[in-house]
């Protein structure tokens, strides 16, 4: 942070500008310190991407913070069917759905969700942001209630705000709050549960029958963001219902396609009537071009790749099962992480930092993140798990790893040195 005497001048300099200035000039100040430091992570331009493996100026670095679980950019089929794609449609789409966008690749995309999903209809839309803020915020309004875990992604956040429903947080995971969210919303308002399947910074899994159990007491709809559980879990990557062995609970499937989906855009999975609604009704659809042909045949492709090769998704549980084993015998605290989304908690900002920099300067790739994004006190690196780590390429991450923690006192030194295979 900057110094005492930095900070009084900054304040100074802010007494003379506008709100509006004065804010963007408070972040570039915190942005210039970082960059000055050494601490600036973001933005870093990429310049080759291989599976495991970046190019970041020219050097080789080993990644841990990429979504695509299941390794599959670049994948032949995925690709393929994205330059047939665009030999036959060209890149763009002239337009909304609604009017004069709809390709038969579209259909035949939404028609492959709805099947892998289990479920009659499917929509997409251009983002998964954008899929949450329009789902969210078409469904419920003025009069209704939506009710939040907590941690839910900013995208379902700013559907609710952008509804005008009353908007009710309940804790974390926590049933018997979720309990008294649904008790107290009035017995003949519309109710919707929205929450993630996977939360995106502790890599948590919902307690999702017993979210469901309450939903059906309380007579509330169930949507579910399944962005970090789609080819994650469940033994064949079908998502969080696979997962507990139940089927059509979830009302409302939301998910991205990507992260394990590796194109552009975010998809709906419900009943003919929930789809038929928001094709006509959200404004993100109507009002909105369709997605590219490109990411059309390849989002397409690539669902059914997920069922063609079972194996990448056994590869990664294997692969998260060995990191996260690994890390919490090396004395790291992960939260209950049981995903590909593993936080290493560091405690205050600035020891993020400087464990941030070790991992890097020694060639690991991954990323912060700070409060206020995450609780004070619960600053973490975010490291990611894929399918496409071996295992020699994990170890080689948790020494790095284990090394930071001790440079920088994330981990005791006298904790007992574990065994190097
Ligand atoms: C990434 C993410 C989204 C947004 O998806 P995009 O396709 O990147 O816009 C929505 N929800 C969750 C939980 C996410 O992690």
């Amino acid at each position: 942070m900057p110094s005492r005497v930095d900070q009084l001048f900054l304040i100074e300099r802010f007494q003379i500008m506008n709100p509006i200035a004065e804010k963007i000039a408070k972040l570039k100040a915190r942005i210039e310190w970082g960059r000055e430091m050494g601490y600036y992570f973001y933005l870093r331009p990429i310049e080759e991407l291989h599976g495991s493996r970046v190019t970041v100026k020219g050097r080789d670095m080993l990644l841990f913070s990429s979504y695509s679980y299941l390794n599959l950019i670049g994948h032949p089929k995925i690709s393929a069917a994205a330059q047939n794609a665009i030999a036959k449609f060209g890149t763009g789409t002239h337009g909304a759905r609604l009017l004069a966008g709809t390709l038969t690749l579209h259909n035949e995309l939404e028609a492959k969700i709805a099947a892998f999903n289990g479920t009659q209809a499917a929509i997409v839309f251009s983002s998964g942001y954008v899929t949450n803020l329009a789902t969210v915020s078409t469904l419920v309004g003025r009069g209704d209630v939506v009710i939040c875990d907590k941690l839910n992604h900013a995208s379902i956040v700013d559907g609710c705000i952008l509804s005008r429903a009353k908007f009710v947080r309940c804790k974390h995971n926590d049933m018997a709050d979720l309990e008294r969210c649904l008790a107290e919303a009035p017995a003949n308002t519309g109710k919707l549960v929205v929450a993630d399947a996977v939360f995106s910074m502790d890599g948590d899994i919902i307690d999702l029958p017993n979210v469901h159990r309450l939903c059906k007491k309380y007579d509330a709809m169930l949507m579910m963001d399944e962005a970090h559980s789609l080819g994650v879990l469940g033994k064949t990557g079908h998502g969080i219902e696979e997962h507990f062995g139940l089927s059509n609970v979830v009302n409302i499937k939301m998910g991205t396609l990507s992260k394990a989906i590796p194109a552009m855009g975010g998809y709906i999975a419900a009943d003919n009537d929930i789809i038929m609604y928001l094709k006509h009704v959200a404004r993100a659809f109507v009002y909105s071009a369709a997605l590219s042909p490109a990411a059309t045949a390849a989002a397409k492709a690539a669902f059914e790749v997920i069922e063609e090769e079972p194996q990448r998704i056994a590869k990664l549980q294997r692969n998260i099962a060995q990191f996260l084993r690994e890390l919490k015998s090396r004395g790291f605290d992960t939260m209950q992480s049981q995903t590909a989304i593993v936080p290493i908690i560091c405690g205050r900002d600035e020891k993020t930092l400087k464990m941030t920099k070790f991992a890097q300067d020694k060639g690991l790739f991954i990323l912060p993140v700070l409060s206020p994004a995450v609780p004070t006190g619960t600053s973490r690196i975010r490291a990611l798990v894929t399918a496409a780590h071996s295992e020699a390429e994990i170890n080689e991450a948790l020494n790095i790893l284990e090394e930071a923690g001790r440079a920088v006192k994330v981990l005791k030194s006298s904790q007992a040195a574990p065994a190097v295979l």
